[in-house]
């Protein structure tokens, strides 16, 4: 499989550190608000990409963190901590608003049939081995104090900026607030509490004072803690590359002189009316809004699909709802059809042959309507190639769409139906057909069993 890494903008082919087995980490949300669809836009893209390793016969370990304390309003360390401003505008504690949002985005990834990671680890679980790392960043000087916490000095990592093809001048003429800092690249590593006011909710104890840890420490500690030291792939959306990607790499130097992960992976964002969307900035539907809509979560799941993760998608309800017509027309197609036993071969090829250039989901989907009308190929063996090419897509494409599932109701006339044809009597089969047929369903029997189809006027 070829991957393409953003450490060397280019495609590369994926060489395992231990072979057949891949570690997987996903930057996770920062649990203040309700994720959002461009976030799961997010986790969507790196489901594809588990499901495709797994598909290809990897072991897949996949680590998707919490981030529920040091996500400052800006990136870069400046303004209120994200769940400490959270926490005022709700009236909650910030310790419930995070589990409130982390059970949020937990449901989340179960309506968009998201594979469960392996480990959910949480910041503030997980406080001792950032404070660990921070201490050997220390140890091997490449950080200062100032007033308001520890800073890492990035002059001291001559490849910073490398990685995000950063203006190291324009960083450095760019005005800060924090006036002590020795460079506006320099980032924290542990924050203090502030002395005065309103005492935070989340704070520690450490050996530099009571405070709580920096954004980008967090994920270097957990994902090296879960994946080992270097893992394979480290995945997030493109706006980690210029600050908490290129932090957390310049922490991996700074701690041992190398980057944590192999490949470095980002998706592109989703935009809404042109702009791009982010939970700050706000606007944008949650999937809850879309079930509220009537859509199937799936829709949206399909919609995805149809876009390459470096290419993003430009969202609008138009186009979920034709993702939506699409998802229900695949399944009714699979609905009609027996599940045969051969799977086509030369579909599957075509199928790892595609997946495997980094992912290119549009051709995939090409390749999916492609199989459906397909006359050389018989529908029970169409079906068994769309179910296998199901475990990657996730799209439960052996399940029927909102409004065309059969009720309790229909299910069980339509057995006592056939339960009467069994016994010969007739004239109670008949009456139950009519009386289902009243309800807008025909049925269509098979040799011992019955189809229940919706009933459709043109
Ligand atoms: P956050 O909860 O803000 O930390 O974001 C969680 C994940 O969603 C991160 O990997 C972001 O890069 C990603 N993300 C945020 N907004 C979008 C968007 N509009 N499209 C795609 N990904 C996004
Ligand atoms: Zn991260």
């Amino acid at each position: 499989m070829v991957i393409y890494n953003t450490a060397t903008r280019k495609k590369e082919e994926l060489k395992t550190i231990i072979p057949g087995k891949v570690g997987i980490y996903s930057c996770g949300p920062t649990v203040y608000s309700s994720p959002h669809i461009g976030n799961m836009y997010a986790y969507v893209c790196w489901d594809v990409l588990v499901r495709t390793l797994r598909y290809l016969g990897f072991e897949v370990k996949q680590v998707v963190n919490i981030t529920d304390v040091g996500h400052l309003t800006s990136d870069a360390d400046e303004g209120e901590d994200k769940m400490e401003k959270g926490s005022k505008k709700e009236g909650v504690s910030a310790w419930d608003l995070a589990k409130k949002y982390e059970n949020e985005f937990l449901e989340n990834l179960k309506l968009l049939n998201i594979e469960t990671p392996a480990v959910m680890p949480r910041a503030t679980d997980h406080i001792p081995e950032q404070i660990e790392l921070i201490k050997k960043i220390e140890a091997n000087g490449f950080t200062y104090k100032i007033s308001d916490g520890i800073y890492f000095d990035t002059a001291k990592f001559p490849g910073y900026g490398d990685f995000g093809h950063l203006d190291l001048e324009k960083i450095k003429a760019r005005v800060e607030e924090n006036k002590e800092k020795k460079s506006p690249a320099d980032f924290a590593l542990w924050k203090f509490s502030p002395k005065d006011g309103t005492r935070r909710q989340m704070e520690w104890e450490s050996p530099w004072g009571v405070g709580f840890p920096g954004w980008h420490i967090e994920c270097t500690a957990m994902s090296t803690k879960y994946l080992g030291n270097p893992f394979d792939i480290h995945t997030g959306g493109e706006d980690h590359i210029a600050i908490h990607h290129t932090n957390e790499i310049t922490q991996g130097f700074g701690a041992w002189g190398r980057q944590t992960a192999n490949i470095w992976m980002h998706n592109t964002f989703i935009t809404f009316d042109g702009s791009k969307i982010s939970k700050s900035t706000g606007g944008l539907y949650t999937v809850f809004d879309l079930k509220g809509l009537s859509f199937n979560v799936l829709a949206y799941r399909y919609l995805v699909l149809t876009s390459h993760y470096r290419k993003g998608l430009e969202f609008s309800l138009d186009s979920l709802k034709a993702a939506q017509v699409a998802l229900d027309k695949l399944r009714g197609f699979l609905a009609e059809i027996e599940v045969g036993r051969e799977i086509d071969k030369n579909y599957k090829e075509k199928f790892v042959e595609i997946l495997g250039d980094d992912l290119a989901m549009p051709e995939v989907m090409a390749l999916v309507w492609r199989l459906v009308k397909d006359e050389n190929i018989k529908p029970e063996d169409k079906k068994a190639t769309l179910l296998d090419f199901d475990r990657v897509l996730g799209l439960k494409l052996d399940e029927r769409s909102k409004g065309e599932e059969i009720s309790d109701e229909i299910s069980k006339m339509a057995a006592l139906r056939l339960e009467a044809r069994r016994v010969g009597n007739w004239t109670e089969s008949d009456r139950l057909r009519d009386l289902i047929k009243t309800k807008g369903y025909v049925i269509e029997d098979l040799k011992n069993d019955c189809k229940i189809k919706k009933l459709v006027i043109s």
